[in-house]
Order: structure tokens, then sequence, then C-alpha cells
């Protein structure tokens, strides 16, 4: 019940900030550092190619300068890179904390180094964010999972993660954990598969907390020169990601509100694989924006228009949202349906619920 009152609070924040036309999210990739090798996405090649970068990351006092004036955001989701790898997580979760009182987080890990990620989220849950959620990339049963994460033992490694996590969540009532399946060329059509392997293993408590994602090229994941765009409009991968798509609806049956935000994504995920385009106006750079490791400003993850840099405007991002640049790029970003990314979609789906619930 605590759950669902904190879910309502945190939803009714983000509807008045809608109202109010304010910011309510923030997609902060706190570091690109990555221990993964995956197949669909090159940022860990990124810090590999260009050392020096990890330098040119922004301090956790830096990061602190910025939250202080954001104090109405309501939403933090903290993403890579692997984001356990940066040292002061904890203090940059409860630095969101102090200084935007955020009711909703959510971290993704690639789970490969289980004793790091269970002892920060440890911490984490205590910091004590009213819904926090910890999502670990799973993206097949074993073979699959390994051959896309481009790392042998990655699976196995993730589970051992995931178990961990779940003992946490059990202590901590504003702890979620599930696992997170992102549908790609690589692994189309075998969710189904890997629940059943999660059954077959006594996981039915991780059979239920999935969250399915599409693949997406795009200026986060530094992408775009990947050769698979094609694939991901034939028919062969149409057909599987519709059938991933219907197992993961048949297993999101509950009535809560976040089971229903998760129904109205899979729903318009069938609408995207089929028309290319999403059918709800995107939220990106009026209710939120995406932030990269060394402070530059997107509207969100998938464009490359920069609104710029922090560090060269006080560390001030509401101001940088007012500038003459950003308005220009409002204009863009108003027309936009490229993407159904759960970065954008979620928050999409809050701001369009009048259209989504009479249609
Ligand atoms: S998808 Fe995640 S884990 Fe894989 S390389 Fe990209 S950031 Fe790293
Ligand atoms: S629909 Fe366009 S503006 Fe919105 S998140 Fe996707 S690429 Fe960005």
């Amino acid at each position: 019940m605590s759950k669902l009152i904190e879910a309502l609070s945190a939803f009714t924040k983000i509807m008045a900030a809608y109202h109010r036309d304010k910011l309510f999210k923030l997609n902060f990739a706190v570091t690109y550092k990555c221990n993964s090798r995956c197949k669909m996405c090159n940022i860990w090649k990124y810090t590999i190619k260009n050392p020096q970068t990890m330098k040119e990351e922004l301090e956790t006092d830096e990061i602190g300068q910025i939250f202080k004036g954001l104090g109405k955001l309501v939403w933090i989701s903290l993403t890579g890179g692997e984001p356990f790898l940066r040292n002061d997580l904890v203090e940059i979760v409860q630095s969101a904390k102090d200084y935007c009182k955020i009711k909703m987080l959510n971290i993704t890990s690639n789970g490969f180094n289980s004793e790091l990620v269970a002892d920060k989220t440890q911490s984490i849950a205590e910091v004590h964010v009213p819904l926090t959620f910890i999502n670990v990339s799973l993206d097949g049963v074993a073979i699959i999972h390994d051959q896309l994460r481009g790392v042998k033992g990655a699976y196995d490694n993730a589970i051992r993660t995931l178990e961990s996590l779940h003992k946490i969540s059990n202590k901590h009532s504003n702890l979620l954990v599930g696992f997170e399946y992102t549908i790609t060329p690589f692994n189309v059509g075998y969710f189904k598969a890997l629940i059943d392997k999660l059954k077959k293993d006594s996981l039915e408590w991780l059979a239920k907390n999935s969250t399915i994602t599409i693949y997406h090229q795009g200026n986060l994941y530094k992408n775009l020169e990947l050769n698979t765009n094609q694939q991901t409009v034939d028919d062969l991968f149409k057909s599987g990601a519709f059938s991933d798509i219907g197992n993961a609806l048949k297993l999101t049956n509950s009535w809560s509100i976040l089971a229903w935000i998760k129904k109205t994504y899979l729903k318009h995920a069938r609408k995207y694989i089929i028309n290319g385009y999403s059918s709800l106006k995107c939220t990106a750079l009026h209710h939120s924006l995406f932030l990269d490791p060394y402070g530059n400003v997107y509207p969100c993850v998938i464009l490359q228009n920069k609104l710029g840099n922090l560090r060269d405007h006080q560390y001030d991002l509401l101001k940088l949202l007012k500038s003459e640049n950003a308005m220009k790029l409002k204009q863009t970003v108003e027309a936009c349906r490229k993407c159904w990314t759960p970065c954008e979609a979620y928050p999409s789906i809050l701001t369009n619920l009048v259209s989504i619930v009479t249609t």
C-alpha cells in the first residue's frame, strides 16, 4: 500500500509540473566507463578510444551545484556506461534527494560486478528516495545474453546480482528490483525462452518484474554508424518483436499504476514498430532532458542537437533551458516522433494521459 501512495504522490507531482510547463525528469549518464562489450551499443568503446574523457566527467561537487538549481525535479534516471562504476554514485543520489527532494529514481546496471552493485544499492536504498527502481539488463538466456554483451559469464553475474538485490529489496519497501530486456536484431523473439528459464530456475519473482525496451540508435549509445536500422524494420524483426511484446503483456497483469504504464508502453511499442514513429507527443526538452557525463545538455538521449555545456552556464540548467538555442530546438523537438525509448516514452505516457484514456 505504501508503494501505491508513493507512486500516486510522485505522479501527482509530475502532473503538477506538467501543468506548470516545468522540467520534471532528468536523464543523466553519470559516466561512460563500461565493463561490457555490447554488440548494439558503442559506449564501451568510447572511453577506450578517448581515455582523456574520463578525467573530463563532472565532479561530485559540480553535480551538486546542478541539482541545487533544480528544486522542482521529481524524477532522476541515472544511466551510463555502467553507472555503478562511478565511485560517488551514492553521493550523487544523496545530493539529488537533498537538493531536489526527488520522488523517483531509476538506475539500470549491466550487473557484471555483483558485489559492487549490491553494496551500492544497499546504500542507495538507505538514502530513501520513495520509489527507487534498480534494473539489471538481461537480454536472453545465457548463450544469447553472453553473446550480445560480449562477455562470457555475463548472464550468471547478472542473475547473481539480481538475487542479491532481491534480498536487499525485501528489507527496503522503497526499492523495486527487476530486469530490463532490450529487443534488438540479435535477440528478437527469445523473450519467452528467457522467462521459461527463469521459472525453471525458481526465479518466478524475477519473471514477473521485467521491463521491455526497444533497441534504438542514438547520441547516447554512440551507435549511429551501426547498420541495424534495416534489420529493425524487416518483417522477421517485426514478428519476433510482436511475440516478445505479447509475452511481456501477458506477464504484466497487475492493476498497479506502474503496471499500467508498462502496459501502455508495450501497446504503443507495437504501434511504433508498425508505423516507424511514436504515436504520442514527446516530453523531451519541455519536461525532460538528457545530461551527459561532461555537462553537455541535449533534449533527449537520441538527438545530437546540443543545448550547451553547464560548465559554461554556471551549472544553471533552467537558465540554459530558456536560452535562444533551447527555444529554437523546442520547435524541432515539438514535431519529433522519431523514437520510443523508455527514457522519454514513460514521461510522455504520463503527460498524454488524457489522450491515452480517451482513445
Ligand atoms: S548497453 Fe550499457 S552495458 Fe552495454 S556497452 Fe552500452 S552502456 Fe555498456
Ligand atoms: S521522439 Fe524525438 S525528441 Fe522525443 S525522445 Fe525521441 S528523438 Fe528525442
